[in-house]
């Protein structure tokens, strides 16, 4: 699932990297890559037009963070219209007040309504809930009993209409559940309801008048993420025929493109509560529309280093490192402060390893390790800031103090000290070069 779109919006992405500047052509180009992606998706065309244009304008408009380059910026907004096209915050069922909740489930005949009873059953009794099955789809054969035996496996209850009767009245047996539930203690129901294989004006009819019977609390709409644009219809149909108040989506699991995933939420307007990824009843979980972002977006965790370097950033002493940087003016103080920031991320190796494509530079990040800035840390520290702001004045007795000091070989302390007088001559001579300021610093 995602696969493809994931692996085109990456690159198209990732060409943005190493650009100083985005042109507004960068932006139009970008932003039609992206069309594309979402179209091969199966994404609905008037999500795919609203989104696009929200791109765009975010990203030739004035929102700058002075933490991200263009790339960050263009790939941040990205992620955010995804978040929000996927229904932003996390909506958790809503359960009433006073006991039994009742839970309604809806869908197509296929969708997974059924096996969907026995995970949501299962997920709820796992916080403590006692949920009550109760079988309202007495069309398709073997419903009942495909009820009964999923809710067996989920340790709950199920209330189904007694055999031999031939075909009950389903909101019968829907108001005959609650009354049940309440009885026998439950505080959550689960109607489960007939599907059809297309949506059809009885098969709508029937389920309102179960919704009728029973005012749910919540009314899930079911559908299979593999039916791609017919899932857009399927879901119109439902909420003029029937309303929901959620949706599930199923079969995330399947070697589909995921466009109704992205657009069910925008065109009916109703969250999407849960994603079932399996046929097992613990393949389930709570829909979370920023993981979901991220994994679509394929860019491992780089969303949380960019969220990371903005908190983390602070503007007024990265302008006073740059502004220093540019006259050559930069002492060891300077690279000190840069460092914590850089640090206060977290440990350097994770840093790196967010990264997309870190996962081929396992042995190269290896080698970047904390203890190697610990221990230059410690050096800059062991030294008085008169020394910090010119090392120069650093003489041999003074070395051996600081590398003692600071739990070090002398040569280590000489190494940093040399390279340190190294980068500053070539700032000095970049300075000179491109005429920043004055060129002005010590000289070493
Ligand atoms: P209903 O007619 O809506 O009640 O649908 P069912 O619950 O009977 O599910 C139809 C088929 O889809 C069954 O074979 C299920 O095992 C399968 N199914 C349901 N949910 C999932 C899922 O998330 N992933 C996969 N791969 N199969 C699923």
């Amino acid at each position: 699932m995602f696969d493809t779109l994931s692996d085109r919006l990456t690159s198209t992405l990732q060409s943005l990297r190493g650009k100083g500047k985005l042109t507004d052509a960068d932006i139009d180009a970008t932003a039609r890559e992206i069309r594309i992606a979402l179209l091969e998706a199966d994404v609905a065309l008037p999500v795919v037009r609203q989104f696009i244009a929200q791109i765009k304008q975010r990203a030739k408009g004035a929102e700058v963070s002075a933490a991200l380059n263009p790339a960050q910026q263009v790939i941040k907004i990205v992620n955010e219209e995804l978040v929000a096209i996927l229904g932003g915050e996390t909506r958790r069922l809503a359960l009433a007040k006073n006991p039994p909740s009742v839970i309604m489930l809806a869908g197509l005949q296929g969708s997974g309504k059924t096996t969907l009873a026995g995970k949501l059953a299962l997920w709820l009794r796992k916080q403590g809930h006692a949920p009550l099955l109760v079988a309202c789809d007495l069309q398709r054969p073997n419903a009942v009993t495909q009820l009964q035996v999923v809710g067996e496996r989920a340790g709950v209850a199920t209330f189904a209409p007694e055999p031999g009767n031939g075909v009950g009245d389903p909101v019968d047996v829907a108001r005959r559940g609650i009354d049940e539930a309440k009885h026998a203690q439950h505080d959550i129901v689960i109607v489960d309801t007939a599907g059809r294989l297309g949506v059809d004006e009885e098969l709508m009819r029937q389920a309102a008048d179960i919704r009728d019977a029973v005012q749910p609390d919540e009314t899930l709409f079911v559908v299979d993420a593999m039916i791609g644009q017919d899932a857009v219809v399927t879901a119109e149909a439902f909420r003029d025929g029937v309303g929901f108040t959620g949706v599930v989506l199923t079969k995330l699991d399947g070697d589909a493109r995921g466009g109704a995933a992205l657009s069910v939420r925008q065109v009916t307007g109703q969250p999407i509560l849960f994603a079932s990824n399996g046929e097992k009843l613990e393949d389930f979980d709570t829909f979370h529309p920023d993981r979901m972002a991220s994994r679509i977006l394929g860019m491992g965790d780089l969303l949380t280093l960019i969220e990371q370097a903005e908190q983390a950033f602070d503007q007024e002493q990265a302008e006073k490192a740059a502004a220093k940087l540019t006259t050559g003016q930069l002492t060891l103080e300077d690279f000190l402060e840069q460092m914590l920031a850089v640090r206060k991320m977290g440990p350097i190796g994770n840093l790196l390893g967010m990264l997309p494509g870190a996962g081929q530079m396992k042995d190269q990040l290896a080698q970047v390790d904390d203890k190697q800035l610990d221990r230059l840390q410690a050096i800059i520290r062991g030294m008085t800031p008169a020394e910090r702001a010119d090392p120069k004045i650093i003489n041999g007795s003074r070395r051996q103090r600081i590398a003692v000091g600071s739990g070090v070989t002398v040569r280590e302390v000489n190494d940093l000290v040399n390279r340190f007088f190294e980068a500053r001559k070539m700032m000095q001579q970049m300075a000179g070069r491109f005429g920043f300021g004055g060129g002005g610093g010590s000289k070493s």
